[in-house]
Formats: structure tokens, C-alpha cells, sequence
């Protein structure tokens, strides 16, 4: 049931910060009830929530997969959900004392103090969040300061799709020399932040270009292309407020609906949407890759060095 192709990519936790984040800005964290000791390491569970409770949480932001919470007095917490964690809004309708199954993290936020919010009853409310793991591979770690967030995310991420930075011509200089294949360059997410697998396949498929290309052999054309492709297929993921994948749920426990639009992501045997003709599935660095060889040809000359990805 679980595979590695599950977990939420950029998309999916977009559209989580976009719901969550009207909910939860201007709002403090009064209580954090961290029930896995997993999820805070290496801070122990009182470690972390000593530092955020009685904070007020100034914005939600997002940098990859990372959702990152900033509250006052310059501290941060980044919340990677791994493959099955879920952030749930008031669960149980609001009741307390009701927690979903696989809970790991309790959150009970003030009252808003922002004004101009469009429904005034809830914001003068507290609410609860809580955050399910059935795997346990979600983590939330403390960042004292900007600079220590920034040298967090240098040390992991690379460029952020959605930003002014992202052009061919700093993918095209990234991957200067390098044999490995295309999608592997895309998945790393040193190199690119918050694209894994299915936004990978898609955009290789909308740039025309085969996966187990060497990233070092593209052409400028094609760095242009995979540039725009990668940026169409994310917008299209977040428009449809994200796949459903396994456990990906957004924080009303609804799932989005990106899944009915692939266009070659887990559709084997079933007919390319530009040719007709049939999309394969095949194994590039240990993932399950979807491709049409048709409008995607092979490199022509195959490299020892890919060959080792595959
Ligand atoms: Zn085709």
C-alpha cells in the first residue's frame, strides 16, 4: 500500500499552507502537546514546546516541502510531514478531548488578534490543530533566528520553483557536468526544492524530455522547456489543490483532485495524451517513472553512469 511514490511534494503542501494559514497568523500557540518524542528529535517533546508556547505565530511560510511556522520574537519551527503526516483543523468538530487516530502533536491557538477577518466569531475563539502521523516519519525542528532558518534550508534546498530565481539558465548551470539523469537531478531536492516523483514525471513529459537524459546534456531549449514545464505542472498540482495519494489529506481531511488530471504519473499502458501512443513505466534511481518514448526519445548514447541509476 505504502510506497516511497506517496509522499506530499510541494503542491500538497502548498495548498495546506494556503488553507492553514488564514487560521493559524496572529493567533498564539498556547499549549503544544508533543505525544512523540520521535517527531521533536533530537529536542526532547518539552524542549521544543517550552521554546513556542506563549508565542504568537506571525506567519505560515513554505520553502520545498517544508512548512514553516515564524512565530514572534524570531523563532521558527520547520515541519517536514514526511510520507502519511497530516495537519487536521479542530477535529471532532471542535470538541476537545477528541483525537484522531495516529495523533502526535496537540495545538491549541489563542484567539486571533488580527482584525478584518471575514468570519469574526472563530477568530475570537481558541481552536485546536493536530497533527497525525501513521508512520512516524514527520518532524518539526527549532530554528532561534533568521539566520539559522537560512543556513537550515542552504544546507538542504536548492532553488524554490515558484520563485524569480528558478530560470533554464541556473538549472542549466546547476547541472553543468553531471551524468546522473534528469529526473534524478529534479528529485534531488538539493538542486530543486519540493518536486518528487509524480511532479517530476509530469513535467519531464510536458518539456519532451526523457528521463534518463543526463542532466548534463540538456539543451539550453530544453532547460527553458523543463523550466516552464516544472512550473506548469506544480500550478496545475496546487490549482487542484493537490494529488491524492495514499494518506495525503488537507487540513479538513479532504484530499485534492490532481490525481484525474496526470498526464502520464501512474497511467502504464494507458494511451499518451499528445500521440496516442503508449506511456511505460520504468525504474529511474529506484523510482517508478512514467513515459511516453515517443514524445520523450531516449538518449541516444547511454552513459555507464546512468546506467548505474537505474
Ligand atoms: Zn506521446
Amino acid at each position: 500500500m505504502h510506497t516511497l511514490d506517496t509522499m506530499p511534494e510541494l503542491p500538497e503542501v502548498e495548498t495546506i499552507r494556503g488553507q492553514l494559514a488564514p487560521l493559524v497568523e496572529g493567533r498564539t500557540l498556547r499549549r503544544m502537546e508533543i505525544l512523540d518524542a520521535r517527531w521533536s528529535r533530537p529536542l526532547a517533546p518539552e524542549e521544543l514546546s517550552d521554546a513556542l508556547e506563549g508565542r504568537r505565530i506571525e506567519r505560515l511560510g513554505r520553502r520545498g516541502k517544508y512548512l514553516v511556522w515564524s512565530f514572534e520574537g524570531d523563532v521558527h519551527l520547520a515541519q517536514h510531514l514526511r510520507m502519511t503526516g497530516a495537519i487536521l483543523f479542530e477535529p471532532g468538530g471542535g470538541r476537545s478531548g477528541i483525537d484522531p487516530p495516529h495523533t502526535r502533536v496537540r495545538l491549541e491557538l489563542g484567539p486571533a488578534r488580527r482584525g478584518s477577518r471575514p468570519d469574526r466569531e472563530a477568530a475570537r475563539r481558541a481552536v485546536r490543530l493536530v497533527i497525525v502521523d501513521p508512520r512516524r516519519f514527520g518532524t518539526g525542528e527549532l530554528l532561534l533566528g533568521s539566520e539559522a532558518l537560512e543556513a537550515f534550508f542552504a544546507a538542504r534546498l536548492g532553488l524554490e520553483p515558484l520563485d524569480e530565481g528558478f530560470t533554464g539558465e541556473h538549472l542549466r548551470r546547476l547541472a553543468r557536468g553531471r551524468t546522473a539523469p534528469i529526473k534524478a537531478f529534479l528529485l534531488d531536492q538539493r538542486r530543486v526544492a519540493g518536486v518528487g516523483n509524480i511532479y517530476a514525471d509530469e513535467a519531464l513529459f510536458r518539456a519532451r524530455v526523457h528521463p534518463l537524459r543526463p542532466a548534463g546534456r540538456l539543451s539550453t531549449a530544453q532547460w527553458s522547456a523543463l523550466r516552464d514545464a516544472v512550473m506548469a505542472a506544480l500550478q496545475a498540482g496546487i490549482d487542484a489543490r493537490g494529488a491524492t495519494i495514499d494518506d495525503f489529506r488537507d487540513i479538513d481531511g479532504v484530499s485534492g483532485s490532481f490525481q484525474d488530471q496526470f498526464l502520464v504519473h501512474r497511467r502504464a499502458g494507458e494511451p499518451c495524451p499528445r500521440c496516442g501512443g503508449e506511456i511505460v513505466k520504468m525504474v529511474v534511481g529506484g523510482r517508478g517513472t512514467y513515459v511516453c518514448e515517443t514524445c520523450q526519445p531516449r538518449p541516444r548514447r547511454r552513459g555507464a553512469a546512468a546506467r548505474s541509476y537505474l
